[in-house]
């Protein structure tokens, strides 16, 4: 299944290791390299799902992901956090801010692309499970 992706990360090295692995996977990728344009893009794009780095500069992760879903537009579309915390505070914190789910970086080629396409199949029905 080929999907449209936007990645909002402002590392460039995540950002271009995301986009790489996510393009051999047969999917077409957005990018935003900050939370601001992140939520414009998205509005715009509509993209199927939305892969979002948590510490970003100016408006974080959780505020851009709490915006996307209070917004008509963008309420449907799937956030999920690419995150390194691990936490169970940050497990709560990205719940709460209305995350779908999260991945943890690093990520591992294989896993990633199969926890995406996880998301992508469920993207059309109701929330998933619980993080
Ligand atoms: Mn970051």
């Amino acid at each position: 299944m080929t999907a449209r992706i936007l990645v909002v990360e402002d590392n460039p090295a995540n950002m271009k290791l995301v986009s790489m692995v996510l393009a051999k996977g047969g999917h077409h990728v957005l990018q935003a390299d900050d939370a601001e344009s992140g939520v414009v893009l998205a509005a715009d794009e509509q993209p199927d799902l939305i892969l979002m780095d948590i510490l970003l500069p100016g408006m974080d992760g959780l505020e851009a992901t709490r915006r996307l879903k209070t917004d008509p537009l963008t309420a449907r579309i799937r956030v999920v956090a690419l995150t390194a915390f691990a936490m169970k505070e940050d497990e709560l914190r990205i719940q709460s801010a209305g995350f779908d789910g999260y991945i943890a970086k690093p990520i591992q080629y294989k896993s990633f692309l199969q926890e995406v396409e996880r998301w992508l199949s469920e993207s059309a029905g109701p929330r998933g499970p619980a993080i």
